[in-house]
Order: C-alpha cells, then sequence, then structure tokens
C-alpha cells in the first residue's frame, strides 16, 4: 500500500464522517479498545434528508437528534429503505412527548426526572418497545442544563430500576463548554462503575477521542461529519 492510498483523503459529504471515523480507530488503538465497542452517533439535529443520505450511503446507521417533532418530521421517510437504521434521542425529554419518542427511538439519552420514567415506564409497556436509556447527568451542576447532578445520581438511578421498573443502560453527560471535559468524563465513568451501568454517552465533535479515552461507549459527533449548524 502506498502513502497516498493509506492517508487518501476523501472529499464530498461524507468527508466529515471517514475523518471521524479514522479518529475513532486511532483512538481505541491508542486505549487499546475494540473498535466495536464504541457507537458513533452522527447527530443530524438542523441537518434535512439531502444532507443526511449521503451519510446513510457512506455506511452510517446510528443517527441522533435532539427534537422529538423533528426526529418524527424527518425520520420515517429516510428509514423506510432500510431495515437496521437507528435514531437515538439526545436532547430533552418531557413527558407529554414519552408516547410518541417510545415509538420512534431507538435509544433515549436524556432520562432525568421521575414525571418522565413514569411516562417511559407506561408506554414502554404498552407498545411493547425497549429503547435503550441513559440517565442523563449534568455533571458540571449547570441550573440551566438538563441532568440529574453526581450527588442526586445513585438515588435517581435506583429510582428508575425499582420504582419504575426501567432497564437502565448507562448515562450521559455534556460538559460545561468553557470547561476542560476530561474530569467530567471521569466523573461520569465513576458513577456509572457503582451504579453497574456499562455505558457512557459523551464525546462530541470537539472532544470525542479523548471520550473513547475515559471508557465512552456512545460518541455523539454533529458538526464534524455534517458541518455548521445554521
Ligand atoms: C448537538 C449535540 C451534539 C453534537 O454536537 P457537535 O458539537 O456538533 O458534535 C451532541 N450531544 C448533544 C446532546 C447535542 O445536543
Amino acid at each position: 500500500m502506498t502513502d497516498e492510498s493509506s492517508a487518501a483523503i476523501t472529499e464530498g459529504p461524507s468527508a466529515g464522517l471517514d475523518a471521524v471515523e479514522r479518529e475513532i480507530v486511532a483512538a481505541c488503538a491508542q486505549a487499546r479498545r475494540d473498535r466495536a465497542s464504541v457507537t458513533l452517533v452522527a447527530v443530524s439535529k438542523t441537518f434535512g434528508a439531502d444532507a443526511i443520505v449521503p451519510i446513510i450511503a457512506a455506511g452510517q446507521r446510528v443517527f441522533g437528534e435532539n427534537r422529538v417533532q423533528e426526529a418524527k418530521a424527518k425520520w420515517p421517510g429516510l428509514m423506510s429503505g432500510y431495515a437496521d437504521l437507528s435514531v437515538h434521542l439526545i436532547g430533552p425529554l418531557q413527558s407529554n412527548k414519552a408516547k410518541e419518542a417510545v415509538a420512534l427511538f431507538d435509544a433515549i439519552h436524556s432520562v432525568d426526572r421521575p414525571s418522565v420514567c413514569q411516562a417511559l415506564a407506561k408506554e414502554i409497556k404498552s407498545q411493547s418497545r425497549h429503547p435503550e436509556l441513559f440517565v442523563q447527568l449534568n455533571t458540571g451542576e449547570e441550573p440551566q442544563k438538563a441532568g440529574v447532578s453526581p450527588a442526586e445520581a445513585d438515588g435517581f438511578i435506583a429510582a428508575c430500576r425499582e420504582t419504575y421498573g426501567l432497564a437502565i443502560s448507562g448515562v450521559m453527560c455534556i460538559p460545561p463548554v468553557d470547561e476542560a471535559p476530561a474530569p467530567h468524563f471521569a466523573l461520569t465513568a465513576k458513577i456509572a462503575a457503582r451504579n453497574g451501568l456499562k455505558n457512557l454517552s459523551m464525546g462530541m465533535s470537539a472532544d470525542f477521542a479523548l471520550a473513547i479515552q475515559f471508557g465512552a461507549t456512545h460518541v455523539r459527533v454533529g458538526s464534524a461529519i455534517f458541518g455548521h449548524r445554521g
């Protein structure tokens, strides 16, 4: 293999995806992790079918959206030709949207309050659909941000399981924009470990390789794949 082919720079709509994939492979190698242990969630919020179709064509199968209504308008059409596409909700969920969320999403990364747990439990039962559930942590304890504070995390996860009968698969965090993410990734991993949770949803365009070093199993990457959001 020549240098030229191994370092081939792709252009066109999947150039960002290709670059992200190479960085995930490198981060996994560095962390001595299997590439298959990291799911790339391509965050397609605000982008339309014209931007998403080429990314599907390039082989990406897991996507993330932050609004229930937007996802509902976009994805049923996009999914029709593909049996193996999945869409994850990464943005806030209100209990009055739980029915639509359970019907549409294969994973929900934003479980953070009892009213949502109760609504999800009811819909999971009545629809017999079981999206993978992540508890969102507010590791920076930012007042404007969704998520459970680190001090309340163990109690909340226990209530999800015992009071609402929810199978929690992991925890998710969004570090404060103005802080180094590493301590937030470390804290998220620690909270997961002590609660017996194996999945960690953490890392975005700017820091997904670092998140993989801290054990991320789901990286949520938007602008590095799709470009800037308008
Ligand atoms: C938008 C968003 C992302 C992706 O952010 P980028 O910086 O564009 O990669 C990840 N997670 C959540 C919760 C988001 O809302």
